[in-house]
């Protein structure tokens, strides 16, 4: 480069600094500042309910047997109706994503027999160390609808005896 190129190409640059000097910044203080995203993006997981509250999750671990990274822990326990967390007889006591593992795939979701493990358009996981890329059950699930209570629940003998609803469940007494 010439000292012509250097004379003319530097006030170029100069005017260009000036130019963005006055302008809002538009860096994104990713993780703490997220950008909206589209509905149909596939962010992280979360674990859902039906319109009572009862976790979908009956811990069957098949998300896990299909996930090709071996991402996914789940353990189950049994339910009772003294103290339900979903229909049927068991459900997932934990359950764990590694997120530094996940490829987001989407085969758990695939694999799930009650649509319990969706990928939603959620943040992303970021984190600083390994153990906060563990995302738990807690981190999971999602909240339940106003005025409906958590889990786990009291239910009535017989009412959830399958572990795969139709929603809302059958009323027998009807
Ligand atoms: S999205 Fe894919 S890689 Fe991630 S947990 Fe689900 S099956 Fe595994
Ligand atoms: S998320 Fe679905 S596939 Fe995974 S353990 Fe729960 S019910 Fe089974």
């Amino acid at each position: 480069m010439g000292l012509k190129d250097v004379l003319t190409r530097l006030p170029v640059g100069f005017l260009t600094v000036l130019k963005t000097l006055g302008r809002k910044p538009v860096t994104i203080q990713y993780p703490e500042q997220q950008k909206p995203m589209s509905a149909r993006f596939r962010g992280r997981h979360q674990l859902k309910r039906y319109e009572d509250g009862l976790e979908r999750c009956i811990g069957c671990a098949l998300c896990a047997a299909a996930c090709p990274a071996d991402a996914i822990y789940v353990e189950a326990a049994e339910n009772t109706n003294e103290a339900r967390y979903s229909p049927g007889e068991r459900y997932a006591k934990v359950y764990e994503i590694n997120m530094l593992r996940c490829i987001f795939c989407g085969y758990c979701e695939d694999a799930c027999p009650t649509n319990a493990i969706v990928l939603e358009p959620i943040e992303f996981p970021t984190g600083y160390t390994r153990e906060s890329m563990i995302y738990t059950k807690a981190m999971l699930l999602e909240p339940p609808p106003p005025g409906v209570p958590d889990t786990p629940q009291q239910t009535p003998p017989g009412k959830y005896d399958r572990a795969i609803l139709p929603f809302p469940p059958i009323d027998e007494s009807v």
